[in-house]
């Protein structure tokens, strides 16, 4: 069967709806969670539950089965992750699974940036098991947290204010379009041992992204670039903790290198269709602001 972790997240609802849609029965899906409560529509809907806390790792004894094809979708808690995903690799391990997938970030072991430590040391720990292994390596999402999240305040100010470039690029996805290539791993053959380096298929501006809202929105929007101690300045003066305000404007400096403008087409080969561009996604995030 299949087991996905953080399956009460946005992502991971997503990867088990998609499984459910392509008919895996819903007995054959483990939801591994660490709120029985949270967990709850997807028991209803007869998915296998598994209790367990990243922070706990004897929790995730029984979790997986010998033979499991396993998603582990990465930890929020920036700065403790690899210790959290620890706890899971060696649950996998121990069980045997068939399949260890690993949600980590575009560029993999190659990305220089802040965030990409932890996903670096993940897909070691992972190799070290032998485990036969799949990396999706996810560009950033389209939708909310990021770029589409902070819609409201953009709108408010007419500004997407940051400390990218004008002429910098990045392939951003839908969370969506990350979830169905989540599934199709989990559910076809031929991904073991694999890395996917996963992005749109269109690499976009700021400006570009501007535009879109304001098209949209019939509010005039712009980017505008403000250097990265500046920016920093602002994030911090707006309650951001320091260590997230550095690793935000280290994102940007990645972006400015092309870090993530890649555009190797990984992502729309493993979901058979174009990923959705970032118009689609801004609608829908304008659509539920109104
Ligand atoms: P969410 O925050 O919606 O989901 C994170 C999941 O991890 C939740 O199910 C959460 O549980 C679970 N979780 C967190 N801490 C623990 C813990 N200690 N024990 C067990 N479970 C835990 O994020 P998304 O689904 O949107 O994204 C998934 C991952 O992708 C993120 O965690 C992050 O690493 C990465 N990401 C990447 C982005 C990008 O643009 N590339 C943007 C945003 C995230 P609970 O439901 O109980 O809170």
């Amino acid at each position: 069967s299949i087991a996905i972790t953080g399956a009460t997240g946005q992502l991971g609802r997503l990867v088990i709806a998609d499984l459910l849609a392509t008919g895996v029965p819903a007995d054959q899906i483990t939801a591994v969670a660490r709120s029985a409560e949270k967990a709850a529509d997807l028991v209803a809907r007869g998915v296998r539950l598994h209790v367990a806390d990243y922070d706990r790792p004897e929790t995730f004894a029984g979790a997986f089965q010998p033979g499991d094809r396993v998603l582990l979708i990465s930890a929020s808690d920036v700065g403790r992750r690899t210790a959290q995903h620890a706890a899971v690799i060696d649950a996998a391990a121990a069980a045997g699974v068939a399949q260890l997938a690993y949600v980590g970030v575009f560029g993999g072991p190659k990305a220089d940036f802040l965030l990409a430590g932890e996903h670096r040391t993940t897909e070691e720990l992972i190799l070290a098991t032998g485990l036969p292994y799949t990396f999706l390596r996810n560009n950033w999402y389209s939708d909310a947290p990021m770029f589409t999240g902070d819609l409201a305040s953009i709108l408010a100010r007419g500004a997407i204010v940051n400390s990218v470039h004008g002429e910098s690029r990045i392939a951003t996805a839908s969370r969506g379009d990350y979830a169905a290539a989540a599934a199709a791993v989990l559910t076809s053959d031929g991904h073991l041992n694999a890395a996917y380096e996963l992005s749109g298929d269109h690499a976009w501006t700021f400006g570009e992204f501007a535009e879109v809202i304001t098209r949209l929105s019939g509010t005039k929007v712009v980017h505008s670039y403000v250097p990265p101690q500046e920016q920093k300045a602002m994030m911090t003066g707006a309650g951001l903790p320091d260590a997230l305000a550095e690793i935000f404007v280290d994102v940007d400096e990645a972006i400015n290198r092309g870090a993530l403008a890649g555009t190797p087409g990984d992502l729309s080969r493993l979901i058979g269709r174009p990923t959705t561009p970032m118009a689609e996604t801004v609608a829908a995030a304008l659509a539920e602001l109104a």
